[in-house]
């Protein structure tokens, strides 16, 4: 990796370890493979659930000193971990492009999120925490937010850094230590970048614990007693299996889930900008993003230019090894994603859609792919795909694109393209969504905005801005007397 070189980021530091009260040997080593070679890029430790059980002890025994931290002090730490990615950048950039398998502009996204979720970390230490409640008889009544006490952080490997961070800084930021485990795939990017910038900007030990794990894993932090909020980013299904394991101890539990959004084309948009939206949407990252268009609906009238438009597109995208080669897509995580993006573009083209462009793999490098003719229970309409494949339904008229829109269970983010902003709004207020972009496609996140989707994309949970103070910490009433009354009894 030539990373042995980069002190900050030396592959010895994390080798066959876990980070739980800081860098320890693991009883099992992981080996973490290139998804654009196969290659093994570097060995991490490899968590069970009795670590998880000790981490989130030692994070539960660290909370209430690191809650009561100076403000300026807690604040600071956040400024440091933002100046520390700046000034990393180059060498984090190496590790997410070769452990993510994405092309670097995507990891430049990553980190600039990174470095804005900090800032907002830093700026909510002194944000006001709560309301001066009216109340009789001279008492001081008060509503204010207080932290859960242990969050634990699960996250995916798509974009692990962000979907990791966007989580672990804000509880930190209101108080609460914090449990990590980051995907398999991807321990680096969503963990131990994570851990050793705020190593180095002095968080204090035991307030973060970072534990590459599988499912297994996941499932003892959703059980452990001394876990009290489970924030969850990853697919429907193990959502679904976290809310019920979760559900037993009573935790909170934040779910940010799959999605299967839509991009409705009106009759009076612009073709160029809608094929250009429309390839952005599908294939940013190989299509392996929960904003992923995955249906676009475009007008009978203009469905065939788009469609060429494009397939267009779609045929000339380089895709290849974004280490080495420029390129605009690079390798699938792994074969089995590869294998199931295969097998839904076979069954769509079985159950009727036509293939305008794409189709074909070499290695996990999956070709971007156009399927036009795409009808309700095709594969391809009916399931989040993850992969580089864009699915084009023509509507003759907005009552039918707003029915085709609603079926889906998933509700995380939106586009509609038209001339008119109003007529826009209009549609778009009929499809439930938790994320609405008015002329352009699905994928869009800033570090203040709170993200999230409805229906089966999330259960009403939100990460960001405002989001983060209901997210991570609780209400609790505080009256003050000066004196104890006397009661009848
Ligand atoms: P996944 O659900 O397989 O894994 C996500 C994380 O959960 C991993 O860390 C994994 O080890 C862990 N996990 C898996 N099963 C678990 C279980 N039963 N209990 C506890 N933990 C468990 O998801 P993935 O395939 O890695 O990621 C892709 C999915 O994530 C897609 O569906 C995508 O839409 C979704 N996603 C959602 C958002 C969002 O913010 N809504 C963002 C990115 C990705």
């Amino acid at each position: 990796m030539g990373s042995n070189d980069i002190p900050f980021l030396n592959t010895g530091i994390w080798n066959g370890k876990l980070f739980l009260s800081g860098w320890n040997t693991a009883g099992k080593a992981h080996e973490i493979l290139e998804p654009a070679t196969g290659s093994v890029l570097t060995r991490v430790g490899m968590a069970t659930p009795e670590d998880a059980a000790e981490a989130a002890k030692r994070a539960r025994a660290a909370q209430a000193a690191w809650a009561a931290l100076p403000y300026e002090q807690r604040a600071a730490i956040f400024r440091k971990a933002a100046v520390i990615i700046e000034r990393e950048s180059d060498g984090m950039t190496q590790w997410i492009v070769r452990e993510t398998g994405c092309i670097p502009p995507k990891a430049g996204v990553e980190l600039h999120m990174a470095v804005g979720i900090l800032n907002e970390a830093a700026a909510m230490v002194t944000q006001p925490s709560g309301l001066v409640l009216p109340s009789d008889g001279g008492r001081i009544s008060l509503a204010r937010r207080v932290p859960h006490g242990v969050v634990g952080v699960i996250s995916p490997f798509n974009f692990p850094l962000i979907l990791s961070i966007r989580a672990v800084a804000p509880a930190l930021a209101a108080g609460n230590t914090v449990v990590l485990k980051p995907d398999p795939h991807t321990p680096i990017t969503g963990g131990y970048l994570i851990a050793r910038v705020f190593e180095e900007a002095g968080l204090p030990k035991d307030c973060l614990q970072v534990l590459p794990g599988g499912a297994d894993v996941g499932q003892a932090m959703c059980a452990d007693p001394n876990i009290a909020m489970i924030s969850f980013t990853g697919s429907t299904g193990a959502g679904r299996s976290v809310g019920e394991q979760a559900g037993r101890t009573l935790k909170k539990v934040t779910l940010e889930l799959g999605g299967k959004n839509r991009l409705v084309i009106l009759d009076d948009a612009d073709v160029d900008l809608a094929a250009s939206c429309a390839a952005w949407g599908c294939y940013l990252h190989q299509g392996q993003i929960c904003m992923t268009t995955g249906v676009i609906l475009v007008h009978e009238k203009i469905a065939a230019k788009v469609t060429e438009l494009l397939a267009g597109k779609a045929s000339h995208l380089p895709v290849g090894d974004p280490a080495t080669q420029q390129v605009a897509l690079g390798p699938l995580i792994n074969e089995r994603q590869r294998d199931r993006v295969h097998g839904i573009v076979q069954d769509s083209i079985k159950q009727g859609a036509k293939l305008a462009a794409g189709g074909t793999y070499e290695g996990n490098f999956y070709k971007p792919t156009v399927l036009t003719g795409v009808k309700p229970g095709m594969r391809c309409f009916e399931e989040e795909v993850f992969g580089p494949v864009a699915s084009v339904v023509s509507f003759s008229s907005e009552d039918e694109a707003v029915e085709l829109a609603n079926r889906t269970e998933y509700g995380l983010s939106l586009g509609v393209i038209s001339a008119s902003t109003s007529r826009a709004l209009a549609l778009a207020a009929r499809i439930p969504t938790g994320l609405l972009h008015i002329n352009d496609q699905t994928v869009a996140d800033e570090p203040h905005i709170p993200f999230g989707g409805r229906g089966s994309s999330g259960n009403g949970g939100r990460h960001g801005g405002p989001a983060n103070w209901e997210e991570f910490t609780q209400w609790q009433w505080v009256t003050i007397k000066d004196s104890a009354p006397r009661y009848p009894f």
